[in-house]
């Protein structure tokens, strides 16, 4: 059997890698966490049978302890209920798929408790790769990409031990608002946002990828994963999403992924790695489809790709406050705070006045999250 953590259950991720559990009869659940959802964790619950389950609130948390009174599970809250989750002695693999930053400490709890990691939050990676890297190695466990992009990577790179990667070409959609001016998008409204051409996701990810913010936080995703620099990874918009990332080694070969857009297919090889399952579901068609087209990114209109590339160069806490500014500034724009074009604007503000330091412990780390909140709130 498989034994399975699913942190951030009840959402887009979450809910897919049970519908992929589901389907695989060697694969039990054995802890669920949520944020508010209890109506939905409650099913998951009695559907899957978790020894337990971790709810953010408090609250929620004893208002779903009293609905599964019937059952044999343990309910816990907080950050103490999500390491538990990301911890639970019987689980072997930890599928982080909670949003935010919110997943740093479980994810380094599941490491240290030596859990396998299949990690589809990448701002974890994005603000503390150089902390969880290392922590990986030292406890030998594996650190198995969810995220399209860098399952196609890895992929790639099967059979390939030891050769060198010369460049990774990360693709990406572009988004809703590929081939717009900022003047155009000034006015963009949520629901606009919220609608991805290609993926179906939770709304914060939507709304990085129509800013290319996703792409940007994803360039750093794949430095720490295949420890190459961010000049190596070369973003190409590929608007039918049907190659999901490439790799150029250094004779020139390039090798890739494709495949119809469908989360399963990196979540269920990332649970059974290395082995590949069958999967229902859509095929290619290339008859149909007949030609894929590439562009370079706009750079210009698409500032957030800029300012990704700038936060992991210099590296340090300068990718915390590029992502701790991107989710308060998603936040606000969700909640109609500010407008659309503003978010790039709170991120380079954010970056411009923080003093770097490099190599931040997690304590530091949330410490720059911290400040970079309280600065955004003093402003807008
Ligand atoms: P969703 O918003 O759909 O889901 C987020 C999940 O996290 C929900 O289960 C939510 O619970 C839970 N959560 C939020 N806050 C807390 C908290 N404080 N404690 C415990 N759980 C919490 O996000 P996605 O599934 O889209 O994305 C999850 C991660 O995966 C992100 O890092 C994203 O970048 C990454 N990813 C997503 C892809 C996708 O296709 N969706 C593709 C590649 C990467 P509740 O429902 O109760 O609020
Ligand atoms: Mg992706």
């Amino acid at each position: 059997m498989k034994k399975i953590a699913v942190l951030g259950s009840t959402g887009s991720i979450g809910t897919q890698t049970l519908e992929v559990a589901e389907q695989n009869q060697d694969m039990e659940i054995t802890a669920l966490a949520a944020g508010s959802n209890i109506r939905l964790l409650e099913q998951q619950i009695r559907k899957f049978r978790p020894r337990l389950a971790a709810v953010w609130s408090e609250e929620k948390a004893r208002e779903l302890k009293a609905a599964v009174a019937d059952l044999d599970v343990r309910v816990e809250s907080g950050m103490d209920g999500l390491i538990a989750a990301a911890t639970e002695s019987s689980a072997q693999i930890v599928v982080t798929a909670v949003v935010g930053m919110i997943g740093i400490r479980p994810t380094i709890a599941a490491i240290q408790a030596g859990k396998d990691i299949a990690l589809a939050n990448k701002e974890t990676l994005v603000t503390a790769g150089h902390l969880i890297i290392p922590m990986v190695k030292e406890k030998g466990v594996r650190l198995l990409p969810v995220d399209s992009e860098h399952s196609a990577i890895f992929q790639c790179l099967n059979g390939e031990r030891g050769n060198r990667i010369s460049k990774i070409l990360l693709t990406a959609s572009g988004g809703p608002f590929r081939g717009r001016t900022k003047e155009q998008m000034k006015d963009i409204r949520v629901e606009d946002a919220l609608k991805h051409p290609n993926w179906s996701m939770g709304q914060k990810i939507t709304i990085d990828s129509s800013t290319m913010v996703n792409k940007g936080l994803e360039v750093m995703e794949a430095k720490w994963l295949f420890g190459v620099e961010m000049d190596q990874v070369q973003v190409v918009v590929q608007p039918q999403s049907v190659i999901h990332s490439m790799v150029e080694f250094e004779d020139g070969a390039v090798m890739a992924q494709l495949g119809t857009p469908d989360m399963k297919l990196p979540i269920q090889y990332a649970l059974c790695y290395p082995e590949r399952r069958p999967m229902a579901g859509e095929r290619l068609d290339f008859w149909k489809l007949k030609e894929i087209r590439f562009e370079e990114p706009d750079f210009e209109n698409f500032p957030g790709l800029s300012l990704a590339y700038k936060a992991g160069k210099t590296g340090g806490s300068l990718p915390t406050v590029f992502n701790a500014a991107n989710e308060r500034a998603v936040s606000m724009f969700l909640n109609r705070k500010i407008g659309y074009l503003t978010i790039a604007e709170i991120i380079e503000s954010a970056m411009a006045r923080h003093k770097v330091i490099p190599d931040p412990t997690v304590d530091q780390i949330l410490e720059a999250e911290r400040e970079t909140y309280d600065y955004i709130e003093s402003r807008w």
